[in-house]
């Protein structure tokens, strides 16, 4: 594969409304965070590109408005997504129990071999946690997902999850 060669990969973000989505992929794609981060009408969508060693992924980004709430419009997003990205909000137990759902209808209803990333978001917030973060690790291992702890409003981790994503995904595409 020669060093310049371009995979593009849809990515979906799923999760509980307000748990950080947009704002994960603000930061990743432009560097940047806002505290009243205006939702998202309909579908958002986004590109940015990974230089990987051997080759550039470039991700095709659909974060989605209403999926929180029109579930059983969901199927229509995550068709044909390479990846996924579930976030949930670690001071908010309810968008845990959500992200799990995503995951095992996910993995019933997605793509074979879609690679799953579960990012527990607003990690700046760990003096109000309420989901301990080796018990979201264990799920997130049992399932065959990318874990890690999230901060949109610090920049924390963020790139680091969408890099190893991308890492993940097939390359003979
Ligand atoms: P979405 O509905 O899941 O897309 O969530 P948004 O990206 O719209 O974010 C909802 C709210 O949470 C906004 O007020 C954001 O500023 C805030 N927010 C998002 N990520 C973080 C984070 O990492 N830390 C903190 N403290 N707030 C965040």
């Amino acid at each position: 594969m020669s060093k310049k060669t371009q995979l593009n990969f849809k990515l979906v973000l799923l999760g509980d409304a307000a748990v950080g989505k947009s704002s994960c992929v603000e930061r990743f794609v432009k560097n940047e965070f806002f505290e009243f981060q205006q939702p998202t009408i309909g579908a958002a969508f986004l590109t940015q590109t990974i230089p990987l060693e051997d080759y550039i992924v470039k991700f095709e980004i659909w974060d989605t408005a209403g999926q929180e709430r029109y579930r059983s419009l969901a199927p229509m997003y995550y068709r044909g997504a390479a990846a996924a990205l579930v976030v949930y909000d670690i001071t908010d137990p309810d968008s845990f129990d959500g992200a799990k759902t995503w995951i095992q209808e996910l993995q019933r209803q997605g793509a074979a071999d879609i690679v799953i990333g579960l990012a527990g978001n607003k990690l700046d917030l760990s003096s109000q946690r309420k989901i301990d973060s080796k018990e979201a690790k264990s799920f997130a291992d049992e399932n065959g997902c990318i874990f890690y702890e999230t901060s949109a409003k610090t920049g924390a981790n963020v790139q680091e999850i969408f890099v190893a994503i991308a890492q993940k995904l097939p390359k003979n595409v």
